[in-house]
């Protein structure tokens, strides 16, 4: 049998770190990037006699989560404590929930070349993050930084519904989509304030069964990820394929190598002895409280991309493409209060920003110019005072070293030449240069003009007024 043979069957736990201000069970502060440990506390750091009180904003968080993901809400749920010693952990619990999650049985709508599928959401629980080890960092051995202890999580298990890489990666893009609009998560992979634990296994097509899974781990963008599964789905085959049977493993992914290696026999929910967590009260809800939450969720996606098909005219790939990202889509309607065009602002993002984006493998949330900065560059080629191929160059300076588009182009001298004399004294040199062009032209060569237009572009670096090239070539070659 071939690999054509085979079906891959993926299923995503999603960790995303909550935006709220304060950790979950202490006041300390969640700021990322502070030095090692000062944002802890004894609470934090698991001092005997210490007890956690829960921050209520995340459980609004996670309700929102949940509401927007179209889960039911629990009004009845708890926390409870999942045992394992590791040095990051330091209370060698985490406080979780297990058999009562805040949010249960959702569904988002994943979109690929205009097909529609539903993915399940199992659960959506509340947690707490474990600190982080350096490894060999301050000169040797391995020490543990407990910022990051205490930070709310929620984690959001998915049904194994995917059955490609693609899947796999349209649901987690949803997902970090619906969390950065309804505001509970800023979702920086990079940073890993959104973490997804992939789990892949195999089966023949057409097998109602499916197969023992591995989770893989440690994949921090969405490439890693489209990658790990490739390469485990590749794997797992083989190992089937040779006669050889699937360990139910969890994996490490290695970028660097692009492999997997075993981490660890996969615990089983016994091996954590989950209990119910004594030194927290139950989480009940009221339904004023679900519906107040419910009334207030922020525009989601879906409504934002009908809004710009009305609103703007853009086109349903414009609007989609836009709305998938919060970010782009802020910065979409930002930089329209500066300068009032819609087509244009959209064309910039979806071609030029979109094919550097993709270039240096960076998400929209890494951009590192304002909206501000984008529209001004817009407006000087609508006031004609650059071309757009030098927009083009203003853009990359933007990605390099953000700053004014009017300082950009005084200091690079890429000011349009718009002064008719200079432009004749061009046209008149092009053409004694080119006097084929101006035979093919004369025998119906349409072509021969944009030759011309472009060694012109050329010559003055993209400088040249293209609507005067085009005008006076034209007077030219009549005469
Ligand atoms: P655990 O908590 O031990 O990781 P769960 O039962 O909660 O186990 O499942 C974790 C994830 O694994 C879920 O996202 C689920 O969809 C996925 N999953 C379960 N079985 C399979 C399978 N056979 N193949 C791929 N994914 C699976
Ligand atoms: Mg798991
Ligand atoms: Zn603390």
């Amino acid at each position: 049998m071939s690999k054509e043979d085979y079906e891959v069957v993926i299923g995503l736990e999603v960790h995303a770190e909550l935006s709220t201000k304060t950790k979950i069970f202490c006041s300390c502060p969640t700021e990322f990037g502070a030095a090692p440990n000062t944002h802890i506390c004894p609470i934090c750091t698991a001092m005997p006699g210490t007890l956690p009180v829960l921050n209520e904003k995340v459980v609004e968080y996670a309700v929102k989560a949940g509401l927007a993901t179209g889960c039911s809400i629990a009004r009845d749920s708890k926390n409870d404590r999942k045992n394992y010693f590791y040095p990051d952990l330091p209370k060698s619990y985490q406080i979780s929930q297990f058999d009562k999650p805040l949010c249960e049985h959702g569904e988002v709508e994943i979109e690929e070349e205009g097909e529609k599928k539903k993915i399940g959401i199992t659960r959506i629980h509340i947690e707490e993050d474990a600190g982080k080890l350096n490894h060999n960092e301050f000169g040797g051995g391995s020490l543990v930084d407990l910022n990051r202890a205490g930070v709310p999580l929620i984690e959001i298990v998915s049904e194994p519904d995917m059955r490609s890489s693609k899947d796999a990666e349209s649901y987690l893009r949803k997902i970090k989509s619906i969390l950065e609009y309804i505001e509970v998560s800023d979702c920086k992979m990079q940073e890993g304030s959104l973490r997804a634990d992939v789990n892949v296994s195999v089966r023949k097509k057409g097998s109602k069964e499916f197969g023992t899974r591995t989770e893989m781990k440690n994949m921090n963008s969405f490439r890693s990820i489209v990658r790990a599964i490739e390469y485990e789905e590749s794997r797992q085959i083989e190992v089937i394929e040779e006669g050889g049977t699937i360990t139910q493993e969890t994996l490490r992914w290695d970028d660097v190598s692009g492999k997997t290696f075993s981490m660890r026999d996969k615990e089983d929910a016994q091996d954590y002895r989950y209990f119910p967590e004594p030194d927290l009260v139950a989480i009940r809800l009221s339904e004023e409280y679900i519906e107040n939450i419910k009334n207030n969720l922020p525009e989601l996606p879906e409504s934002r991309r009908a809004r710009y098909l009305e609103e703007y005219k853009l086109s349903e790939k414009e609007s989609k493409m836009l709305t998938a990202s919060k970010y782009l889509s802020n910065m979409f309607e930002d930089a329209l209060t500066i300068c009032g065009n819609p087509k244009a602002v959209a064309n910039w993002l979806l071609s030029d920003v979109s094919r550097i984006l993709n270039e240096k493998e960076i998400e929209p949330d890494q951009i590192p110019f304002t909206a501000n900065q984008l529209a001004k560059m817009i407006e000087l080629i609508e006031k004609g005072t650059i071309s757009s191929a030098i927009g083009k160059k203003v853009l990359e300076e933007l990605f390099e070293n953000p700053r004014d588009p009017e300082e950009i182009i005084k200091e690079k001298g890429w000011i349009q030449i718009s002064d008719e004399g200079a432009i004749k004294e061009v046209v008149t040199r092009i053409l004694e240069n080119n006097p084929q062009s101006i035979i093919d032209y004369k025998a119906g060569k349409d072509r021969a003009l944009g030759f011309l237009v472009g060694q012109a572009m050329k010559e003055t670096k993209g400088k040249a007024n293209p609507q005067m090239l085009n005008k006076m070539f034209l007077e030219e070659l009549n005469k």
